[in-house]
């Protein structure tokens, strides 16, 4: 198969670095051979052919989004159809409804979810486990959940990717969208990261 980056075609992949975790993802892009573009202004955003939102704290990352002009873009981009790939905060400011966010938070939306941020309280706030994801070969993804939001409900629109034993679900995707609860970007298990960058390419999204 070839390399996923060679897939991407010419161009980069963004990463939302407003805050949150944008190094570890922009390095496990790199190290699929994708070429990264930081994404802090609309200009840097218009070269991506696709975008990773990190983990970090979603009510942060949705004020310094409106505070740097990005808010508007961004749902913009997401509307006309560019492959965004949201880890934690990042599956939250993709939620269309988001429960227990502080006031006036607000989200990009586009995942036909209902997501509830600290699903897991204090007392299992990070944890660690094995998932079966669908559509991903290889056997079961070791995850970390930390202080990680759960889709409570998944719209008609949206597809689960993967739910805990209890059955919650915890990685969703629609259209050109992908969400998980948890971090691949600090297990060392890229599947996630190529099957995304697979998207991207299978996209062949151009402004
Ligand atoms: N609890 C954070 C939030 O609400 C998400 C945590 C994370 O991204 N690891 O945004």
């Amino acid at each position: 198969m070839p390399a996923p980056a060679r897939l991407a075609g010419e161009a980069p992949i963004g990463v939302l670095a407003l805050q949150g975790d944008f190094r570890e993802h922009a390095d496990v892009l790199r190290a699929l051979g994708a070429e990264v573009v930081l994404v802090r202004r609309p200009e840097e955003l218009a070269l991506v052919g696709g975008l990773v939102i990190p983990g970090g704290e979603s009510s942060v990352m949705d004020k310094l989004a409106r505070m740097f002009g990005l808010f508007e873009p961004l749902s913009d981009a997401v509307a006309a159809g560019l492959p965004v790939y949201g880890t934690c905060a990042g599956l939250i400011m993709l939620a269309d409804t988001v429960l227990d966010g502080i006031t006036g938070q607000q989200s990009i939306g586009g995942l036909d979810i209902v997501v509830r941020r600290n699903a897991f309280g204090s007392q299992a706030a990070s944890f660690e486990t094995e998932l079966d994801v669908s559509g991903l070969a290889g056997g079961p993804m070791h995850a970390a959940f930390i202080r990680a939001p759960v889709v409570e409900t998944v719209g008609p629109a949206a597809t689960a990717l993967a739910r805990l034993a209890d059955g919650r679900c915890v990685a969703v995707e629609q259209g050109s969208l992908l969400g998980t609860s948890f971090h691949p970007e600090i297990t060392g298990d890229y599947r996630f990261h190529e099957y995304f960058l697979r998207r991207v390419a299978a996209a062949a999204f151009r402004r």
